[in-house]
Formats: C-alpha cells, sequence, structure tokens
C-alpha cells in the first residue's frame, strides 16, 4: 500500500493504490482496517478462551487419574489463557479514535 501523491492521485476516491493497483480513498481504508482489527481481536478472544476450555477439561481428567503434576500444569495453562483473555478484552474495550474521514462522493 502507497500514497499515490501522482496527478491523477489527487483524486479524493483514491488517495491510496495497493500492490494490485487498486485504489482506495482513505475513508475506505480506515473502515476496512478498524473491521479486519476488531475481527482479528475476536477471532483472537474466542481461540484463547477455547484453549482455557480445553485446560480446564483436561485438568479435571488429569485430577481424576491422579496424575497431580499434569493437572498442575494444565491449572497454570489455563490462568496464562484467561489472563490473555482479560488483556484482549481490554484492548477491545479501548475502541477507535475516529478520524472523521467522509467518504469520496
Ligand atoms: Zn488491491
Amino acid at each position: 500500500m502507497r500514497a499515490d501523491d501522482g496527478p491523477e492521485g489527487r483524486s479524493p476516491k483514491n488517495n491510496f493504490i495497493c500492490h494490485m493497483g487498486h485504489g482506495f480513498s482513505a475513508a475506505e481504508l480506515d473502515q476496512a482496517q478498524m473491521q479486519q482489527v476488531d475481527r482479528t481481536l475476536e477471532t483472537a478472544a474466542r481461540m484463547i478462551n477455547e484453549r482455557a476450555l480445553l485446560c480446564q477439561v483436561m485438568q479435571g481428567v488429569a485430577h481424576d487419574h491422579g496424575d497431580a503434576d499434569f493437572a498442575f500444569r494444565l491449572g497454570q495453562a489455563r490462568r496464562e489463557m484467561e489472563l490473555k483473555a482479560e488483556a484482549v478484552r481490554k484492548i477491545m474495550e479501548q475502541g477507535w479514535t475516529a478520524l472523521g474521514l467522509r467518504p469520496a462522493p
């Protein structure tokens, strides 16, 4: 992605050009980037929660089989996932600074 500062690139519609040559306005990029980061964070939060659940279930099984060492390690891994989930939640709650860009006409 590069800013197009050529004469045609000064049109408000296509200020940025991707490696394939597609043109994007700053407003389009702004929206697309925010949505993509939000989706990525949601995916990260979901994967972290799934791992925490896996550790929790396996911890119960290890405990039932008398494997205290493994159960302890799984408990640590689960707490680690819970801390990471909390960190991702905080990032998501921060939201976005509005750039106030208007779409090109
Ligand atoms: Zn492109």
